[in-house]
């Protein structure tokens, strides 16, 4: 069987890590078996289609390197491969269920559904939902409604007794009464449109699909859809509805838990390749080990039989470290080429950098590798390195467990050990600031604190020696003296 799977969003908001873990399974899927991946743009919902949703699906695919092997402004034969485009079809095929029986015409107002609905409700109904009231018109009946162009729909007639049976890969049998699948859902809405139901299974028929893995939200969907293949005639595709993604907390991940759309972590510096690698991990493992695997890596080894059924946790401190490890792994020009645009944005350097600010860049990368967990985060950490520091806070240069007047021995030993620096190694300036520590009897963290901070501004900076070294020693013993002097005030 040739394999062919879809991604098919709905452009009505940004897409999300649960969104692009369907479609990276689906494309890794598909690349294993040799198969096609498949875009398809399900816009029949034309009040909630944003334009700027579709940008964004394109920006992050494009920003993954993920490339479908049809889909809009691709087509492989199967197209259009956005809905609206193909409203005809759906149409005629709306009418071929309602010529065999197996839909019909709904003429009811918007107020009688209301009123229905609020019925049901008070007599808390087990279904709540259409009274299949239109079921029973007579043909000559629908004819003279639609004479006088009343307003209609078509509706699905869902079998009132037996039971079907969704076959999930992952899930096995899903089993559903037909008295509890939702009295006669709308198939063609009173603009024309069809709803996801009707386009969904049959372009997916139509496209040939072969795995539809999708999200488990989709599951109450399922029967329903299963129903529609058989009134077709059709065979419905395979299923395997992915395991949830979960926030730590074993809740549903949600904005609650963090940032969630794939624009925030571009914006934020997160890389292509370590999102990639992370969210394939949610709910699918190659082993009880391995955690590090590329793209390309991806496209070979990904199967079915290595999904989890329990729900996947998305763990925003584990993306950080591998976003660190990624970071860690690239090549110096690599990563400057990365940063630079956002230094600029920053205001950090001139735009186009000068010769200066390009040999200390260069300086800083490997360096800066080793505490980069995020690209967005490179501005504040180098700061120091391009601009003086304005207006020392005297409360963060004293360490929690220091006064103002060993703070001043701190710094003040801290810079006769800086001079020396020309001569020593870092390993050596460390082991002096050790002794100095014991000798003035604070932990080495408050020996080093206060001139980190004299020298950076801040308590969180590149590895300090390093730092100095980049900043030089005559500028860092300038900075040094300037925080002794404004401890020694007052
Ligand atoms: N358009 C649906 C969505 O936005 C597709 C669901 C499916 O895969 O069947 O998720
Ligand atoms: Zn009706």
């Amino acid at each position: 069987m040739s394999v062919r799977t879809r991604y098919a969003p709905s452009p009505t908001g940004l897409q999300h890590i649960g969104g692009v873990r369907t479609a990276l399974f689906n494309y890794f899927f598909a690349k294993s078996q040799g198969g096609k991946f498949i875009l398809r743009i399900e816009d029949t919902d034309r009040q909630r289609y944003s334009e700027e949703a579709y940008q964004d699906l394109l920006d992050t695919f494009a920003w993954l390197g993920i490339e479908w092997d049809e889909g809009p402004e691709k087509d492989g034969g199967f197209g259009p491969y956005v809905q609206s485009e193909r409203v005809e079809t759906h149409r005629s095929y709306a009418e071929e269920l309602i010529e065999n029986g197996h839909a019909y015409r709904c003429f009811c107002t918007p107020q009688r559904l209301e009123r229905i609905r609020q019925e049901q409700t008070k007599n808390k109904l087990k279904v709540i939902g259409y009274d299949r009231h239109c079921r029973e018109l007579s043909g000559e009946e629908v004819q003279v409604f639609l004479k006088q162009d009343k307003p209609n729909v078509v509706r699905f007639k869902v079998p009132e007794r037996g039971c079907t049976v969704l076959h999930d890969i992952l899930l096995g049998a899903v089993k559903r009464q037909n008295e509890d699948v939702s009295p006669d859902p709308v198939l063609l809405k009173a603009d024309g449109f069809p709803t996801y139901h009707l386009a969904n299974v049959i372009d997916d028929h139509l496209m040939e699909i072969s795995h539809i893995l999708r999200a488990q939200e989709w599951i109450p969907s399922g029967p329903l859809h299963i129903l529609l293949y058989q009134a077709f005639g059709w065979e419905p595709p395979l299923y395997c509805h992915l395991p949830m993604v979960m926030g730590t907390d074993g809740q549903k991940l949600s904005k609650r838990h963090g940032s969630t759309s794939l624009k925030d972590f571009r914006e934020k510096g997160y890389l292509p390749e370590a999102i990639i690698n992370y969210i394939s991990l949610i709910g699918w493992s190659f082993d009880d080990s391995r955690e590090f695997f590329t793209r390309e890596e991806l496209e070979e080894l990904f199967t079915l039989d290595k999904l989890n059924k329990a729900p996947g946790v998305f763990d925003y401190k584990k993306l950080d470290w591998f976003n660190g490890q990624y970071i860690r792994r690239m090549e110096d020009e690599k990563l400057l080429a990365l940063v630079l645009p956002r230094l600029v944005e920053d205001g950090i350097i001139h735009d186009p950098p000068s010769e200066d600010e390009e040999g200390i860049l260069k300086g800083v990368m490997p360096v800066i590798k080793e505490r980069l967990k995020v690209l967005g985060d490179i501005s504040e950490l180098v700061r120091f390195l391009f601009h003086d520091i304005h207006g020392y806070d005297p409360e963060a240069v004293v360490p929690k467990k220091l006064d103002r007047g060993k703070t001043v021995k701190v710094l003040e030993a801290g810079r006769d050990i800086v001079r020396r620096m020309t001569t020593l190694s870092d390993e050596e300036c460390e082991a002096l600031f050790r002794e100095k520590a014991e000798e003035l009897d604070v932990k080495l963290g408050a020996m080093l604190m206060p001139v980190r901070v004299a020298l950076t501004g801040t308590t969180v900076s590149p590895p300090l020696f390093e730092s100095i070294r980049l900043l030089g020693i005559d500028k860092t013993l300038v900075r040094i003296e300037r925080v002794i002097e404004l401890l020694n005030k007052r």
